[in-house]
């Protein structure tokens, strides 16, 4: 299996190969791009319904400490179910994190999934303990990297921005895989747990980072979501993915001063509960599932 973790396997070639081979070129359709940032509590879970029907999972939320049970089983499983998803095509964890892999287990499990896509070849124990899930479960494992992209031929781009190779020495979280979901004139980034070291080295290699979502990074902590990044970005609209009164003060009373006053309309997990943004390709809108007062 260490073999395996190591073999870096360009993501572009078989991912094309399994898109094209499912047929999806052309098909005519009106279903909007759902990016769906549910309710997990302390974590990070996003499900993408893609306007061809394909379904790419974001990481899943973590454990449950008091109970054998994960946010897989409590959220991710009967949110897919009442979407009537059959198929994962892509689960994809930004970094080991438990508040970001504690459910995937779980997933890969019970659920069909094509393809898993992680963020490192490092052996970390919940990525050994994954990987040997997924062979045994027949799903296909790979590492992604900078500057790698997918074209799911329906109008969707999944483009990975991070972490370039000068972060391979960097702390779990400055590893993340940055995403950039881009659907004709819109487009979301996915920042994981991105701090300002990642950040500062998106900045630094001219990524275009322009945005109408950003997934503020690491739920909001003060560590991420810098001025000079949020400038880059200019998202019109924020979620963060934090649990009502965690310990970790998540998210930090800077940074959502920061996102107020910079006008980008911001949608909370802990006080909204789940958000569904929805791209028709012209524009994005979100609703979240509990309106607050105004
Ligand atoms: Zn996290």
């Amino acid at each position: 299996m260490m073999r395996s973790m190591h073999s870096k396997t360009p993501l572009y070639y078989p991912l094309i190969a399994l898109f094209g081979a499912l047929g999806l070129i052309g098909c005519a359709t009106h279903r909007p791009l759902r990016a769906s940032f549910l309710d997990v509590g302390q974590g990070d879970a996003c499900v993408l319904q893609l306007p061809s029907g394909k379904v790419c999972v974001i990481d899943t939320g973590g454990k449950l400490t008091t109970q054998n049970d994960d946010m897989g089983r409590r959220v991710l499983l009967p949110y897919l179910r009442s979407q009537g998803i059959q198929q994962i095509d892509i689960l994809l964890l930004t970094h080991p994190d438990e508040d970001h892999t504690g459910g995937a287990e779980t997933l890969l499990k019970q659920f069909p999934i094509h393809t898993l896509i992680l963020n490192t070849a490092e052996p970390s124990p919940i990525l050994q303990t994954l990987h040997t899930i997924a062979n045994e479960r027949k799903v296909s494992v790979r590492y992604a990297h900078a500057g790698e992209w997918i074209d799911f031929q329906d109008g969707v781009e999944m483009h990975i921005l991070a972490p370039s190779p000068t972060l391979f020495t960097a702390k779990d979280n400055n590893k993340s895989l940055v995403l950039q979901v881009k659907y004709r004139k819109t487009s979301l980034l996915l920042t994981g747990d991105a701090e300002r070291e990642e950040e500062e080295d998106l900045i630094a290699r001219k990524v275009p980072l322009g945005a109408n979502l950003l997934k503020v990074g690491h739920h909001g902590s003060h560590t991420s979501t810098s001025a000079e990044f949020l400038t880059a970005v200019h998202p019109q609209i924020a979620i963060l993915s934090a649990g009502k009164n965690n310990r970790f003060g998540h998210p930090h009373p800077e940074v959502v001063e920061r996102l107020s006053k910079a006008h980008v309309q911001t949608y909370r997990t802990d006080q909204h509960g789940a958000i569904t943004c929805d791209s028709d390709g012209e524009s994005l809108t979100c609703t979240p599932y509990t309106r607050l007062p105004q």
